[in-house]
């Protein structure tokens, strides 16, 4: 990692390029050029020690001296020039010292005749080693005191009256103990060296272990990206596995129940009313526990959205008691409705889902109460001029749940003990849809039960208040609608067990039903005329319901205007809203029921139907 041709560098490679190049310079033209200097310094101290008034080139001893110092030093300095970086593994400028030691005693024989202490010079040699660090310049300062006491013993040898003993050892002790010094300098320029190395070494492995996180993280952030798509295609292959089963169960299911329906119209004997009956509410658990299935789903993959209208709060909770009322029939449980006064009308609620909540906890508490009561009972709890949050709980006197139940028993698939699930039947799916729908609504659930003596559970919900409607303006005497014995209906449907189930309850309804199979067919028929209410399938071979239907809107006048009612296995929003997208009226969705289909028909044509099957 470089920052700059020249800036602070971290990376390996550079900084070995930049050490090349620094010791090039250094080895290859500072150092020698130095070492030359320093002979010329010699050169012009001996011309200053030369014995005046003999000029120098008439003095031999001066010229040798310079001749040597002025060779040596263009030799060793040609040497080391061309030798830096090339001489490999020979340490030219260590080889060097030792000459340069030699030529430095030679020029001392002729200097200290002046001042014997011109042997300090020798000192010099220690000193330009510090650099090279504490071994080297010890190593120096034990060649240069080694090199002088030679140098001692010899002059003593040859030219006794030099010796000098006691001025000598004073130097070669003063010698040494100061090249020691210069040594120990050495000691610290290596330490702050090894440092600033460990430095250098300590930020780039630093940088290495970022750079090391950086990418783990970017590797990371891939993985968990590809992780978040996958769970993203699951969760929608879920909910199109569920939507399409769904769909696919919905469609048989409107044959079992239209046929036990059919089947329960006919004159039966007690045992065979009892079986069919028993074959029908089966197949109404199995289309309960569908539904569930997939409103779960759907609210868990966030695809459940409420649609708020105003709604009349206590028609909402008198339909939710008399709905399992129902289911209660024939248990010694009653249930019983509190509302308070101050009740107001209207919020603004999904009807249909805050209905699902209210029934889903009633129903539980009819399912697990033997007998005894049940109450539904509203409070309000706060209240503004535009806003109020309601309590709704329900009581019952049943068998309760245990404390270390009470937590998990939202969670789906949940139930508290398995014989009781047995006895009482269903799925586990009813509170966590609880939950989960007060959750979508903003509000809290909640529940306190004792074993043995009942359970209550409260849903706390802030809503918002809807206006009172207008009052209704004074009836007018209807006039007398027509029977709906001479309805006519066309059924556009390609499953040819609904096809025979569905125009029989119709039949039985008192209307007069023409059946076609396709979606082109079914245009055909219309423009001939004279249909009162279509009942559309929309998943047709060829034109499907959806197209068929923007055909007849797309009619000629008359024809145009004929209601179309979907009659179809999709259940989600988004079905309705497709089928309503096209053209189409009103939606039903596969199971119905004689009872659903009777309304349809007398909401599309006005006419009253005989009246439907009731269980
Ligand atoms: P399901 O009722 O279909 O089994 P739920 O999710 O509605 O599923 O309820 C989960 C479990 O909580 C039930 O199986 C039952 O054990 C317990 N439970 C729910 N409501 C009550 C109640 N009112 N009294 C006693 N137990 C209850």
């Amino acid at each position: 990692m470089t920052t700059s041709e020249d800036g602070f560098a971290l990376d390996e490679a550079v900084l070995r390029q930049r050490k090349a190049a620094t010791e090039r310079r250094v080895y290859g033209r500072h150092v020698p050029a130095l070492r030359a200097g320093g002979f010329m310094v010699l050169c012009i101290v001996a011309a200053l020690q030369a014995p005046a008034g003999v000029p120098l080139h008439q003095q031999p001893a001066w010229l040798v001296l310079v001749a040597l110092n002025l060779g040596y030093a263009t030799i060793a300095w040609a040497l080391l020039h061309w030798g830096a970086g090339r001489s490999g593994r020979l340490d030219l400028p260590l080889l060097l010292f030792h000459v340069d030691l030699l030529v430095w005693l030679v020029n001392l024989q002729f200097l200290e005749q002046a001042t014997l202490f011109f042997a300090y010079f020798l000192l010099l040699r220690v000193a330009d080693q510090v650099g090279y660090g504490f071994r080297r310049a010890l190593y120096y300062g034990h060649v240069v005191t080694a090199g002088y006491l030679a140098y001692a013993l010899w002059i003593a040898q040859v030219e006794p009256a030099r010796a000098l003993w006691p001025e000598r050892l004073g130097i070669l002790v003063t010698l040494y103990l100061l090249s020691l010094y210069l040594a120990l300098t050495g000691l610290v320029t290596e330490r702050l060296r090894r440092r600033t190395r460990e430095a250098v070494h300590a930020a780039r492995a630093l940088v290495d272990r970022l750079a090391r996180q950086a990418a783990d993280l970017q590797s990371q952030t891939v993985e968990l990206e590809r992780a978040r798509r996958q769970a993203e295609q699951a969760s929608l292959a879920k909910s199109q596995f569920l939507a399409v089963t769904s769909h696919e169960i919905r469609t048989p299911m409107n044959g079992i129940l239209g046929a036990a329906e059919l089947l329960n119209a006919t004159p039966l004997s007690a045992a065979q009313r009892h079986y069919v009956r028993t074959a029908h509410r089966s197949a109404r658990a199995l289309l309960a526990l569908i539904d569930d299935v997939l409103d779960l789903s759907r609210i868990e993959a966030g695809r459940l959205q409420l649609h708020l209208a105003p709604t009349d709060l206590r028609q909402l909770v008198d339909d939710a008691v008399d709905l399992v009322d129902l289911a209660a029939h024939g248990k010694p449980v009653t249930l019983g409705l509190n509302l308070p006064p101050s009740l107001p009308q209207r919020v603004q609620a999904d009807g249909v889902r805050l209905r699902q909540l209210l029934v889903n906890l009633l129903h539980n508490a009819v399912k697990f109460t033997d007998e005894g009561a049940v109450r539904l009972e509203v409070q309000v709890l706060a209240q503004t001029t535009t806003t109020l949050t309601l309590r709704f709980s329900v009581h019952d006197s049943g068998i309760g749940i245990p404390a270390d139940q009470l937590d998990a028993i939202f969670d789906a698939f949940t139930q508290v003990d398995a014989t009781s699930t047995r006895r009482h039947g269903g799925s586990g799916l009813g509170l966590a849809i609880v939950h989960q729908l007060a959750t979508l609504m903003g509000g809290t659930v909640r529940v306190a039960s004792v074993p043995g003596q009942g359970s209550h559970f409260w849903v706390d919900l802030p809503l918002a208040l809807a206006p009172d409607p207008a009052p209704a303006a004074p009836a007018i005497a209807a006039p007398v609608a027509p029977d709906a014995t001479g309805a006519r209906l066309l059924l556009a449907e390609d499953d040819p067990v609904n096809q025979m189930v569905v125009a029989e309850m119709l039949r039985l309804l008192g209307c007069a039903v023409d059946v076609v199979a396709d979606g082109g067919a079914a245009h055909q028929a219309v423009l001939d005329g004279g249909y009162d209410l279509v009942l559309m399938d929309c998943h047709m071979p060829e034109v499907d319901g959806f197209e068929a239907t923007r055909r007849i809107r797309a009619a000629p006048a008359g024809a145009a205007r004929t209601p179309v009612v979907a009659l179809t296995a999709d259940a989600l929003d988004s079905d309705r809203r497709r089928c309503l997208d096209a053209g189409m009226d009103d939606v039903l969705t596969k199971p119905v029921s004689s009872a659903q289909l009777a309304a349809a028909v007398e909401r599309w044509t006005g006419r009253p139907t005989r009246p439907a099957m009731q269980w």
